[in-house]
């Protein structure tokens, strides 16, 4: 029977909860169990697709088509567990489940609350569609003494109770500050922040204590008595130079024995932490360095594009050279000759991104990629600019455009109004809500036998996660293959373009599914190793 961790964060905010339970997660695994990971995030909305990129950074995909939180990202990074639509939920998502079933009269007679009634739907979320695992570890999100978090707060709560402590776990992340002046660390946040949990009935039994700098032996003692805890469970976590080194670095602090300490699992292996070692050696001893130009819109917050700035340095883990990226915003293209700003990158790549604004930049860095034959990797939204590009340079149709930024006189890129989901046919059109209603999820693509990409991927048949409303259409595909576009990968039915080479060019290819999502450390993603290595290459030649 599944054991549960519940993680919740104290002090501030951005102390990296979905790290460290990634990480603890990793070690678990590492010593031979079995993991999954949740998320409760206790905002309104239904999920984050509906929310500005600035606002809450990227949005992950998965597989069966949810849209997430970017902390199931680092789940699977770290994991390799694929996510489910089961691994997240919103507080917008457990009221709408118990509104429902509201009006269904399933609560007749009885006076909605939010305890019980509330707490039992977030009882239900943590405890649905488990299998065998070991343990099951949910990431509280927020920080504690938030007015959003207190329903989840009891019901976890609850929850430990009515499991038992040997089989629930509640791991406290707090940040202890090292104030300059006073030459000195501060517990006190650390103790508020777990009297606040304790206010609400939560005694935690592990505390992960972040700090810039090693917390001795005095204040980790200090800590333990004001915070009830066993010395040994109060547990430093430093910064470390990648975030890799983050389950080496928490095994040697005592996470994983503390939580098998906990769970009386004495016989537990050492975990075997070779492979992170491997992939932390590969970061920290690069055997040369690449410069990849990404030219998008959310550049201020790289929180908008985390698996992507993964994904590159996954690619450059598999080829030994450092992956240095220069975030470029799009619209300077729209001011500036993009040689200014791309003259010394040894790759491009235009992220996804919606909407009418940078998009003529992003036109101006494919053109570049294109005409300079610098290696350029168009996702999603970069591939749709790639080939209205080329629609308008090589194919001679200047007016070519994409109905997302208004009508076209050639919608080269169109509005997605129907595609085949497991059988079953999707419709969309203009007047279709915006919330969840995009193509999302994993969808197989065919490849041409001959394309370079299916040597990339060594295969002809594949599988990514999608998240678009807008399509390149297949009408256009005669004349832009004739100008040297080669539509190298198709939905299995021959409707959708899934991904446009270049035939003339070594490197440029766009897709229109997000390869980022899937890419590991221990496991990168063929695009990616293939792009950072052509770059590799292309930094040779200058
Ligand atoms: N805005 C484009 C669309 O909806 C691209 C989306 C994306 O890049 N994820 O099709």
């Amino acid at each position: 029977m599944a054991r549960f961790i519940f993680i919740t964060g104290g002090v501030v905010s951005s102390l990296g909860k979905g790290l460290a339970s990634a990480a603890l997660g990793a070690l678990l695994q590492a010593r031979g169990f079995t993991v999954r990971l949740r998320k409760l995030d206790p905002y309104l909305n239904i999920d984050p697709g509906t929310m500005s990129p600035y606002q809450h950074g990227e949005v992950y995909v998965t597989d069966d088509g949810a849209e997430t939180d970017l902390d199931l990202g680092h789940y699977e990074r770290f994991t390799g567990v694929p996510s489910r639509k089961t691994d997240s939920v919103t507080t917008g998502q457990i009221y709408w489940k118990v509104l429902t079933r509201e009006r269904r009269g399933d609560y007749l007679g009885a006076t909605v609350q939010v305890i019980p009634h509330v707490t039992e739907a977030i009882k239900e979320f943590v405890r649905d569609d488990i299998g065998d695992e070991d343990f099951v570890i949910c990431e509280i999100g927020g920080t504690v003494g938030d007015i959003e978090g207190l329903p989840f707060l009891e019901a976890i709560r609850q929850l430990g109770n009515e499991l038992g402590r040997e089989r629930s776990l509640f791991i406290h992340l707090t940040l202890v500050p090292y104030i300059a002046s006073a030459g000195e660390l501060k517990t006190k946040p650390t103790q508020h922040s777990v009297k606040e949990l304790l206010s609400v009935g939560i005694q935690p039994d592990m505390l992960v204590c972040r700090s810039e700098q090693p917390i001795g032996l005095d204040a980790r003692r200090k800590i333990a008595q004001f915070c009830n805890i066993r010395e040994q469970a109060v547990i430093q976590a430093l910064d470390v130079d990648t975030i890799y080194a983050v389950p080496r670095s928490y095994h040697e602090e005592g996470l994983d024995g503390e939580v098998c300490r906990h769970f009386a699992l004495n016989d537990a292996p050492d975990p075997d932490l070779s492979t992170w070692d491997r992939v932390v050696s590969r970061v920290r001893q690069p055997d040369g360095e690449v410069t990849i130009g990404v030219v998008g819109k959310y550049t201020s917050l790289l929180d908008s594009y985390k698996s992507l700035a993964e994904a590159l340095i996954h690619g450059g883990i598999a080829n030994n050279v450092r992956v240095k990226v220069n975030w470029l915003d799009a619209e300077i293209f729209e001011r500036d000759d993009a040689a200014t700003y791309l003259e010394d990158v040894h790759g491009i790549l235009i992220p996804g991104g919606f909407g009418e604004r940078g998009a003529e930049g992003k036109i101006a860095a494919a053109r570049f990629a294109r005409e300079h034959t610098v290696p350029y990797f168009g996702i999603c939204f970069g591939m749709q600019m790639a080939v209205i590009e080329a629609a308008r340079t090589l194919a001679g149709l200047e007016d070519a455009g994409s109905t997302e930024f208004g009508p076209s006189d050639d919608p080269i890129v169109g509005l997605l109004t129907e595609w085949t989901r497991a059988g079953g046919v999707e419709r969309r059109n203009l007047d279709s809500e915006k919330g969840g209603t995009m193509r999302l999820g994993a969808y197989p693509a065919v490849l041409s036998a001959s394309s370079k990409v299916s040597r990339i991927y060594g295969t002809t048949e594949i599988s990514e996660r999608h998240r678009h409303r807008y399509e390149v259409n297949v009408n256009y595909r005669e004349v832009l293959e004739r100008s040297g576009m080669h539509f190298s990968g198709m939905s299995p039915d021959g409707e959708l373009p899934e991904i446009v080479e270049s035939t003339s060019h070594p490197w440029y290819i766009g897709v229109q599914f997000h390869p980022e999502l899937k890419s590991k450390p221990y496991d990168p993603h063929p695009l990616f190793t293939s792009f950072i290595q052509a770059a590799v290459e292309q930094s040779r030649l200058m």
